[in-house]
């Protein structure tokens, strides 16, 4: 039995727990979600979600909370969706708190401000996905141990390295499990 959680704080909380429990279910897997605010929450997690918003006023709850340590300290998998793509990088133009597990450097809003917001045809992993980009980073530089799973227009958009998963689009805002399907299964590969 695994235990998902999902950061409940700003942004598509909500719609990231319903797909991941579809993930889970079309996965055959015995799992659950949970929605997560402070460290008593995270205990039983094996696993985060860090959804979009505002990467800086998360980072802030995530230190005032304690969870950056803890996660720090645990080191359970991560999903992050384009504000949580840019909480897991380690460099930043701006100063905002990090969480620096994926060594890339990230622009914020690196496609334009909320009226340019876009969905479009990606490729994720060489299989065809639908992108929806709002205000959505991207990485500008990547370190040689960052495994790329996207690119769009040039642009890093998902990245791998270890147990965390960036990626700057809103997966959960589509049907398709893709990507939290291989987020449980990294879960699964870390608890195993
Ligand atoms: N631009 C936001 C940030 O960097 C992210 C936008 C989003 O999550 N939709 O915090």
């Amino acid at each position: 039995m695994i235990t998902i959680g999902i950061l409940d704080l700003q942004g598509d909380v909500k719609e990231h727990q319903i797909i991941t429990d579809k993930s889970l279910q079309e996965l055959n897997v015995d799992g659950k979600t949970k929605l997560v605010n402070t460290l008593d929450d995270i205990q039983d997690c094996d696993g985060l979600i860090i959804s979009g918003g505002e990467s800086s006023t998360i980072g802030m709850h995530l230190e005032k909370t304690g969870l950056d340590q803890y996660l720090k300290d645990t080191k359970i998998p991560i999903l992050g969706t384009c504000a949580g793509f840019v909480l897991l990088s380690n460099k930043i133009s701006k100063d905002q708190p990090l969480l620096g597990f994926i060594d890339m450097t990230v622009e914020r809003n690196g496609f334009g401000r909320q009226r340019m917001s876009f969905e479009t045809d990606i490729t994720f992993m060489n299989q065809p996905y639908n992108g929806i980009f709002i205000r959505a980073p991207y990485a500008s530089n990547i370190g040689e141990n960052v495994e790329v799973l996207s690119k769009y227009d040039e642009k890093v958009i998902a990245v791998k390295q270890n147990q965390y998963i960036a990626v700057a689009f809103h997966p959960e805002l589509t049907e398709d499990t893709l990507i939290h399907r291989k987020f449980i299964k990294e879960v699964i590969r870390c608890v195993e």
